[in-house]
């Protein structure tokens, strides 16, 4: 992973230095736009008491979309999984509804 240690602007951006945080080497990648990743961070503080986050705090869920906690399902990108995408999102958004209408029906 590289960090952001300069970003340089002379009237516009001209140039990003990074630092490697596996040796530290700096390197200086000339420039004129930048976009920012910073990566994510679920809101699921208030699950923690629950036992049921992975170690990024993301729920874990079996393929129903159930939790540990009876009658409690998570979907979409708070969810422990491979691939954060509107599809995966709104797939998993069908399989906690209809678990949670199994789970009311008994
Ligand atoms: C910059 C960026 C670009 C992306 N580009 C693409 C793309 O091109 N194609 C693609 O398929 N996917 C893309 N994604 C991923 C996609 O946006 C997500 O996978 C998808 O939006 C997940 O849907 P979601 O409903 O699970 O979560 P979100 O869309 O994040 O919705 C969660 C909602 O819950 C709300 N919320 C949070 N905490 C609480 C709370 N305590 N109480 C009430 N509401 C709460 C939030 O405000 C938010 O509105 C992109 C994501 C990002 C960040």
């Amino acid at each position: 992973m590289l960090l952001v240690v300069l970003m340089k602007k002379i009237k516009k951006l001209s140039s990003v230095t990074v630092k490697s945080n596996k040796d530290g080497k700096e390197t200086t990648i000339m420039c004129s736009g930048v976009f920012i990743y910073i990566g994510f961070l679920p809101a699921t503080e208030m699950l923690e008491k629950h036992n049921i986050l992975n170690d990024y705090g993301y729920v874990i869920t079996d393929e129903n979309m159930k939790t540990t906690v009876k009658g409690l399902f998570a979907c979409g990108d708070v969810r422990k999984k491979g691939l954060f995408q509107i599809a995966t999102a709104v797939g998993d958004g069908a399989i906690a509804a209809i678990s949670a209408v199994k789970k009311i029906d008994g």
